[in-house]
């Protein structure tokens, strides 16, 4: 016991936490008021087990050996390990973005993540620093104070202007706040987003009715579904959870992989790597390949890099202020495979040179037939008109991560933009390449001045110099 106690305080000295009592958290329309204030770890809240216990009304289990938290109700079950990303619903592993802790001999709990692994919409309130977690198939009932007689707003019928490609899924644009309910439906799965009191009336920037994508998201549709009812059908190519995130009028639905349906690249799943020393060993992998002598990047004559210029040809990307993201990120590709061409240390392939549009599996698949060393893939992110930054993301399970924090802090030295960090995403081009791979995100495309910035063509060179240090940098220290 005493042995435990010892573990549990050498662990809660590890974590770097914060309290942050100034975070709401909103369950079903309730405010949760929790005597123990949720913690903050990286960006992420976290709240005790009794929150999740009493204020979803979850059955929660605790098994001291295996360090296991155990959660059912909302017909799942959901198993957590303290210190560890990965989940099990219903038997099968999830990723989280972060792992369940201790903190002072108390166990602190992802409240987003956990809201997504039972099926609850996730919203993100910034401007009033809240986070509303809601069960998919409830209505979100605003209760007024006892006592006073509620006059409800005569709402105004919204416009949906835009239903907009993102890197992550999409973002309805609307003229006025729209009601959204989102749920799910199975046989095909699909997405279903209902907004209330809306009319379609859509301008240029839109995806076509039916347009079909190579991603987790197989096509999507949308219909006047009533006369005041604008519907939404996202079908996916296996399983996906969703959140939506509200911004100002619009509605942000980010799509995030949980499995994909048996039609696999034709390529192996990505070669596992040992794990890093901060990362646990996360249980089941892929019978290992047979070990191949590593020979480190800086002793190598030639090092071959795929770099890969996100969407192009019949896949604008995102769109904005008059731009596409395919040109974007070609022209900056461009300028990068110049300086790689003109450095007898590189070997350059390039998933596309011009207009042309490889699917997400041609561009994995060309970079693990050319058995590359790198891969890296540039894209242009979309978001409200008030999102501006930038960010680098690598596959969790990969070997991206020191390549991504590398390039990070040239490209951001760059754009002189926002830090929006590295994160980690199931995004396939990262997920499918066997190498070390990464996916930058330079700027938003949504965001006025940061498009005129990524237009220009020496900025663009400003940005193609940075990658190129970045990709120098990682390999004369890999
Ligand atoms: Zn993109």
């Amino acid at each position: 016991m005493g042995m435990c106690l010892f573990l549990l305080l050498g662990l809660a000295s590890v974590v770097q936490a914060a309290s942050a009592p100034d975070i709401q958290l909103w369950i079903n329309g309730k405010k949760i008021s929790s005597a123990v204030p949720p913690q903050m770890v990286n960006d992420r809240t976290l709240v005790p087990v009794y929150v999740v216990k009493d204020a979803m009304g979850m059955n929660v289990g605790w098994d001291s050996k295996s360090q296991r938290v155990t959660i059912t109700g909302n017909s799942k079950k959901i198993e957590l390990v303290i210190n560890s990303k990965k989940a099990k619903i219903d038997g099968s592993t999830r990723t989280l973005d972060t792992a369940p802790v201790i903190i002072s001999d108390r166990t602190f709990l992802p409240f987003r993540s956990v809201g997504e692994l039972l099926g609850m919409n996730v919203d993100w309130d910034s401007k009033t620093k809240s986070v509303h977690l809601t069960n998919a198939t409830s209505e979100k009932v605003d209760k007024p104070t006892s006592g006073v007689t509620a006059v409800k707003p005569i709402a105004k019928v919204a416009s949906i202007t835009k239903i907009q490609q993102t890197e992550q899924g999409f973002m309805i644009v609307a003229d006025a706040k729209v009601d959204a309910k989102t749920f799910t439906m199975s046989g095909p799965n699909r997405i279903v987003m209902d907004m209330d009191k809306a009319k379609l009336n859509l301008k240029n920037g839109s995806v076509t009715n039916g347009q079909q994508f190579d991603t987790i998201i197989k096509t999507v549709r949308y219909s006047q579904f009533a006369p005041e009812q604008v519907r939404v059908v996202i079908e996916l190519d296996g399983k996906a959870s969703y959140t939506v995130t509200p911004s100002g009028n619009n509605l942000q639905l980010a799509i995030t992989e949980t499995s994909r349906n048996p039609k696999p690249p034709t390529t192996p799943p990505p070669v596992v790597t040992p794990p890093t020393k901060d990362e646990p060993d996360q249980g089941t992998v892929e019978p290992a390949p047979a070990p191949v002598p590593i020979v480190p990047l800086a002793t190598k004559d030639k090092v071959k890099i795929v770099l890969d210029a996100g969407h192009g040809g019949k896949d604008s990307g995102a769109v904005g202020n008059g731009l596409q993201e395919k040109d974007l990120t070609l022209g900056m590709a461009q300028k990068l495979a110049e300086l790689l061409r003109n450095d007898s240390k590189f070997e350059l392939v390039m998933t596309r040179e011009g207009d042309t549009y490889p699917t997400l599996q041609d561009r994995a698949n060309l970079a693990n037939k050319e058995q590359a060393d790198l891969f890296m893939s540039i894209h242009i992110n979309s978001g409200p008109a008030t999102a501006t930054g930038t960010e680098t993301y690598y596959y969790a399970g990969g070997s991206g991560k020191d390549y991504a924090n590398i390039v990070h802090k040239h490209l951001l030295k760059a754009t002189g933009s926002l830090d929006r960090k590295v994160h980690t995403a199931n995004f396939y081009v990262i997920k499918y390449t066997k190498m070390p791979s990464i996916l930058v995100e330079i700027g938003f495309i949504t965001n006025a001045s940061e498009a005129a910035k990524m237009k220009d063509e020496d900025f663009q060179q400003g940005v193609a110099d940075s990658l190129y240090a970045g990709i120098k940098e990682y390999v004369n220290t890999h």
